[in-house]
């Protein structure tokens, strides 16, 4: 056995964690922050003059959807230029990958190209990153605590990751309070990409005891609590709790472990279908990908523990002990019912689209460790199921 476990360089987590952020700013040493958040400014609002009264000058930037390689290129030039000393990045999984990448480009010569994978020159970076913090919004992408920015190239139609130890947050505020707010399609999309951050990694050919222990806790909360966060998410402080948690466990996971074909399939698909949120298309392959790993698993490889690790999985989500790994990939279908997730057809995509995207997904990072080895005509049969 040999495994590493890294993520930010200190955590908080629970409700009311936010108000820690003026202290951690001091702690830090920073003068000048780039704050750097979603569409909606006025949620920074507080934020904002939590470190303004602490004596800190914050310009801001806004990153309204998935981060493009333009708006990166745009917030390192103004991080630069502002001699920014750290940077905040508070919102959705969009808003924190674009604050990773801008105070590590800031702080490193060169472009965003020169470092990018698959678009880019994909050079190693070198130098340590502006000391930032990262502050989820959703419960959903954990982000907060990984080692790579997924940045779109427009011109390419492909996402593309910087990646590096280099990248990872000076610390991590979680705080559920900042997720009671938001409205079901979002909890739904963003808690389902929560579970499959948790499901892929633990099933997934690189699993390690560490991770396999956030997986599992971080399941069960999902189990008890995903539904009641959609139905009541304003209300239920416990569910979104438990849906932090889980986000950020997820994260953890996927950056020690690995991820598989669901992710394999949704880098390829978020470069050609920018407005597909990442959450919602996770959510509509997931129980495709478990219904053919699954079958692929038994016909090509019987004894293998990832088949056992799909019972376990079964019987956390079920609550049944003797619940079964199909067991489990209905559930998942049955919670994406629920849960109101639309088919991947509802964001465009359809059967025209799927050689391409096979051929994408075979070369995408995120399907190596997928569990069993698929081939093209198993990954064109989980794209059709899920259109
Ligand atoms: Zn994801």
């Amino acid at each position: 056995m040999r495994f590493e476990f890294a993520t930010a360089g200190r955590i908080i987590f629970g409700r009311g964690s936010l108000g820690e952020l003026r202290g951690a700013l001091r702690d830090m040493g920073t003068r000048r922050v780039l704050v750097v958040h979603g569409a909606n400014a006025e949620r920074a609002n507080p934020l904002l003059e939590m470190a303004r009264e602490g004596g800190i000058e914050c310009m801001r930037f806004s990153v309204p959807g998935e981060p493009t390689t333009s708006i990166v290129e745009e917030g390192v030039r103004l991080a630069r230029g502002a001699e920014c000393d750290g940077v905040i990045g508070f919102g959705g999984g969009s808003a924190i990958d674009a604050a990773k990448a801008i105070a590590s480009l800031a702080a490193n010569p060169g472009e965003l190209l020169d470092y990018l994978e698959v678009v880019g020159h994909g050079r190693q970076l070198t130098k340590a990153s502006l000391p930032w913090i990262a502050i989820p919004t959703t419960a959903g992408a954990g982000t907060e605590v990984t080692r790579n920015a997924v940045i779109i190239s427009t011109e390419n139609r492909v996402k593309a990751s910087l990646r590096s130890p280099l990248l990872l947050a000076r610390l991590a505020i979680v705080d559920p309070e900042l997720t009671r707010d938001l409205p079901p399609a979002i909890t739904a999309a963003t808690g389902l990409d929560a579970l499959t951050q948790l499901i892929e990694p633990y099933v997934c050919n690189r699993a390690n005891p560490m991770t396999d222990g956030v997986c599992l806790e971080g399941m069960r909360r999902v189990a008890r609590s995903l539904r009641r966060a959609f139905e009541n998410g304003a209300a239920d402080d416990a569910a979104r709790e438990d849906m932090a948690l889980a986000a950020l466990f997820g994260g953890l996971a996927l950056a020690n472990a690995g991820l598989g074909a669901v992710h394999g399939f949704a880098a390829p698909i978020g470069g050609m279908f920018p407005r597909a949120p990442h959450g919602a298309v996770c959510a509509a392959l997931l129980p495709e990908v478990m219904r053919v790993n699954l079958r692929a698993l038994r016909a090509h490889d019987p004894d293998s523990a990832a088949l056992r690790r799909y019972d376990e999985v079964a019987r956390i989500l079920t609550g049944d002990d003797k619940a079964l790994a199909d067991d489990g990939a209905k559930w998942v279908a049955d919670l994406c019912a629920a849960l109101d997730i639309p088919k991947l057809g509802f964001h465009g995509i359809t059967g025209a689209d799927i050689p391409l995207l096979v051929e994408n997904g075979l070369r995408a990072s995120s399907m190596k460790p997928n569990p069993v080895v698929l081939t093209p005509g198993e990954l064109a049969e989980i794209l059709q199921a899920a259109i």
